[in-house]
């Protein structure tokens, strides 16, 4: 089965809130962003028998610029310019969002990796008919909450809510309104549940991995949004990483107008070269060779290193030392040991340094290095095992 992102525990978030809101209003004027040359899938899918939550066009179309508006504030922020995914407007300047009716009841489509393939197998089935309407490889999927015993529009749920792959789902419920996000009530907490989780997804959808900032940038910043951003998103300040900017620079949804590139195609796992970690007692410093025209982010983090224990994960962009030679390019970063004061194996146990190297066509390979603190002394270089790099997050 492919790989799927799930979120936080949910039943964590309406607590703990009492944080200083941000208002939450649409940017008046609207940021001018760049056109891009292809835009994200917006599907709004219903099963059998379920009929859309009213008013869904109007809502979301509001949601979907808000969080547009966030993204291209967010790449200028990080010096990419005022960038944004794409989306696929109208003639009247509405989102477009395709409705598409399931084949299924329901259960089939429920919560789980299985409910989530059971829709975009009638999805894919969809572009195939209708070609013109595939307007990338990204798509975003909403589905109204589940009306049982167990949720309805005060406590949404039951549909799937995770990144996977390229797609993402979220979901819909009456309240699912823009002016409710920031308001000190339990719709106003329930927006930021779901409207951060749907912001956080969808990075997921836009090929991010979890990532937390450096100590120096989360007291200027707050929350990373694809750390627990989804808690705090429209609540208190919420940021993409240098590292997640970066990697949507690389995003085909935000690639502008003109850039011709054909994204997603390289299958080959790019050489690493003289690759080496030092720990100099204030900081662990990274240096290697990779293809020239790749760029790579450094992340750090504590145990388990597992999918979606990844939430600790320091980012840190590499950046480049001198020019390409012979097809290749030296990168280098230094991880301060004071930036990663909310790591706890800092100095002691042990923790994994991960390379994701993003090639020219948005495709990212991942190379893992677990280390252990134990007898290292200030000077020496980590042993690094040979490894194999992974394909995707
Ligand atoms: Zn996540």
């Amino acid at each position: 089965m492919r790989r799927y992102m799930l979120p936080l525990a949910l039943s964590a978030s309406l607590v703990g809130l009492a944080q200083p809101l941000v208002a939450a209003e649409m940017p008046n004027p609207l940021m001018e962003l760049a056109p891009t040359a292809h835009q994200l899938n917006v599907i709004y899918f219903v099963a059998d028998g379920v009929e859309p939550v009213p008013g869904y066009e109007q809502r979301l179309n509001e949601l979907l610029i808000y969080l547009q508006q966030y993204y291209g504030r967010e790449m200028a922020r990080n010096g990419f310019g005022p960038r944004s995914f794409g989306l696929p407007m109208t003639p009247e300047g509405k989102v477009e969002i395709v409705l598409l009716r399931g084949k299924r009841p329901q259960k089939d489509y429920a919560y789980s990796g299985e409910g989530a393939i059971n829709c975009l197998r009638e999805i894919d089935a969809f572009f195939e008919a209708h070609p013109e309407k595939k307007r990338s490889e990204h798509t975003f999927v909403i589905m109204p909450t589940f009306y049982n015993e167990e949720y309805n529009d005060e406590s949404p749920g039951g549909v799937p809510f995770f990144g996977f792959g390229k797609n993402c789902f979220a979901l819909d419920y009456a309240h699912f309104d823009l002016r409710y996000l920031g308001e000190d009530s339990l719709r106003g907490r329930l927006m930021t549940k779901w409207f951060g989780g749907f912001a956080h997804e969808l990075g997921h959808g836009l090929n991010l991995p979890h990532n937390d900032g450096t100590a120096s940038e989360r007291a200027t910043l707050g929350t990373p949004l694809m750390e627990s951003g989804n808690y705090t998103f429209g609540r208190s300040a919420t940021f993409l990483t240098p590292a997640s900017a970066r990697i949507l620079d690389r995003n085909q949804v935000f690639a502008p107008v003109g850039s011709g590139i054909d994204y997603y195609q390289t299958q080959e796992r790019p050489e690493l070269r003289d690759l080496t970690v030092r720990y100099t007692g204030a900081s662990l410093d990274v240096s290697l060779q990779i293809p020239a025209g790749y760029r790579a982010n450094a992340y750090i983090q504590d145990p388990p290193f597992v999918v979606n224990q990844d939430y600790d994960n320091v980012a840190f962009p590499m950046q480049e030392v001198g020019g390409p030679e012979q097809g290749m390019q030296r990168v280098a970063v230094q991880m301060p040991l004071a930036e990663l004061t909310r790591l706890k194996n800092v100095g002691k146990g042990e923790q994994c340094i991960s390379l994701l190297l993003i090639a020219p066509d948005g495709s990212r390979f991942r190379r893992e290095l677990p280390f252990a603190w134990e007898g290292l002394q200030p000077g020496d270089a980590l042993p690094i095992a040979p490894g194999e790099m992974s394909s995707g997050y």
